[in-house]
Formats: C-alpha cells, sequence, structure tokens
C-alpha cells in the first residue's frame, strides 16, 4: 500500500533519453505514489511535446509552456505567437521554464533577459503561473521579477539550490520553492539541508528534473544514470527528514500546494 501521493512539478518527460520507454516511466511514477506530474516544455518543440502528452494522460501529466534561459535566442516572435495559443490550453499550467542561466550562459545574456521579460508578460496575460529558472544569475533573476511582479499569477523558483539569502528573496517575491535531489548530494547540495524548515509548508514542492540530477544517494542508481520521478518519494523523504516531519505530512502539504499553484485537477482516470 502507497500512504503517499506526491506531484513532481518539473520532469523533462520530453527529453530523448525517455523514448523508448516514457510510458513505463509514468506508469512507475504512479505506482511509486507520484499520482501528478509536470512535464516541462522548454523550447517550441518540447512544449508541443509536453502538451501532447497531457492530452494522452489527462488528470495525471501537466505541461508547461516556454523557452529555457539555454534556449532563448530561439525565441522568436513567432514562436511568441505560438506560445501565448499555447498556453491558454487547459493542459498548460504554468508558463516556463524560464529564467535566467548564467553558469553555462548558451544564449547571450541579453537575449536571455529578453526572453525572460517577454515570457513573464506573457504569463500575466494568460494569468498562470511561472517556472522559474536561475542560476549564478541571482541579482539580475530578482530585479526582473520585480518589474513584473504585480501582475503575475504566482511561480515556483524551480530546483532551487541557492543560499539563505536567495530563499528570503524569493520568499519575499512570493514564490513557492522547488527542491530536486541536489539536496541528497552532500558536496553541493548540503547548504540546503538547514533551509527546509524556512520555508512554510505551503510553498514547498518537489522534483525531480529527471532525466537530470538521479539523487547522489539512492540506494540502487539505475545503470543509464538517468533520472524518473518514481524517485522522487526518495527526494521527499530527504526534505521531510530536513523538516523534521514525516513523509506522509510532507507529501500532503507539497500536493495541496502544488494543486493550489497550478490549478492542477485530479486524476480522473482509471486503472
Ligand atoms: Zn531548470
Amino acid at each position: 500500500m502507497i500512504a503517499t501521493s506526491l506531484i513532481d512539478i518539473g520532469i523533462n518527460l520530453a527529453h530523448d533519453s525517455f523514448n523508448f520507454d516514457r510510458e513505463a516511466v509514468v506508469a512507475r511514477a504512479v505506482d511509486a505514489g507520484v499520482v501528478q506530474m509536470m512535464v516541462t516544455g522548454s523550447d517550441g518543440q518540447s512544449t508541443r511535446q509536453a502538451i501532447e502528452m497531457a492530452r494522452t494522460h489527462p488528470g495525471v501529466l501537466f505541461a508547461t509552456a516556454g523557452v529555457h534561459p539555454h534556449n532563448a535566442k530561439e525565441l522568436t516572435e513567432e514562436l511568441l505567437v505560438e506560445l501565448r495559443q499555447l498556453a491558454t490550453l487547459p493542459q498548460v499550467v504554468a508558463v516556463g521554464e524560464c529564467g535566467l542561466d548564467y553558469f553555462r550562459d548558451l544564449s547571450p545574456r541579453a537575449a536571455q533577459q529578453k526572453a525572460f521579460h517577454r515570457q513573464l508578460e506573457l504569463a500575466a496575460q494568460v494569468r498562470k503561473p511561472v517556472f522559474l529558472h536561475q542560476r549564478d544569475a541571482h541579482a539580475d533573476f530578482v530585479a526582473i521579477l520585480r518589474e513584473h511582479r504585480t501582475s503575475l499569477a504566482g511561480g515556483v523558483a524551480h530546483c532551487f539550490t541557492g543560499n539563505h539569502e536567495e530563499l528570503i528573496a524569493c520568499l519575499e517575491l512570493e514564490l513557492a520553492i522547488g527542491i530536486t535531489g541536489w539536496i541528497c548530494d552532500e558536496r553541493r547540495g548540503a547548504h540546503l539541508i538547514p533551509l527546509m524548515k524556512e520555508i512554510t509548508a505551503d510553498r514547498l514542492l518537489v522534483e525531480t528534473d529527471g532525466p537530470y540530477l538521479l539523487p547522489r544517494d539512492l540506494p540502487s542508481k539505475p545503470e543509464s544514470r538517468r533520472n524518473e520521478p518514481a524517485y522522487l518519494p526518495h527526494i521527499a523523504a530527504t526534505v521531510a527528514r530536513a523538516r523534521g516531519e514525516s513523509l506522509e505530512q510532507l507529501a500532503a502539504t507539497s500536493t495541496a500546494a502544488a494543486r493550489r499553484l497550478f490549478g492542477l485537477s485530479q486524476a480522473t482516470m482509471t486503472a
């Protein structure tokens, strides 16, 4: 019997590494108690794929529509028009992933900032929350969000890996915080453990960000090193321990918080 029901708010299920067993990945997640998943759109193609997956798994899979900062230079006016149409679909529960990534700088910073502004405007137009990515760009990220703050319908700082000060800034922007398996990595994620108690339960969300960020302390790791939503309970258990809560308690509050922020309808699928 599964005691928990969790929501993976960030899974890159359109990624090539899932091409041969996508349905099995979803089934394994549901078996592990991950009852709903948000499939990340990170460019035009993955957004279209995410929406298609959400259409074929109603109530279980949902989509985000957006352009990752790595792909910011690809955000043309034409794609923006298409994203605006796609973002109004009921399967799309957030705009993004969008934001700034100065760690890898795969698109020029000016292009990243422009694409971020455009997508924040889009989110405001369609009245949907934003799914935010930020790495090594905290100051610019906060400055841009502050400009749009009053028109936004909420959002999540996905894969939060920052320090205490950065956490406080995100909370002041009224963002929810998405925690990935980064917290399971004692080399680079240990600083997140004491921060978990600083986040109120109604703003704390969990995610795998698969196929990336396989939890480093997973008892038996897949040979492929591919992360998938079935490992979310492992991440959630780490977060719960850091908060001094049971997994059941964390699951209940994070699931309720995700449903509230993204307006997720409950699954209506029959087995
Ligand atoms: Zn990201």
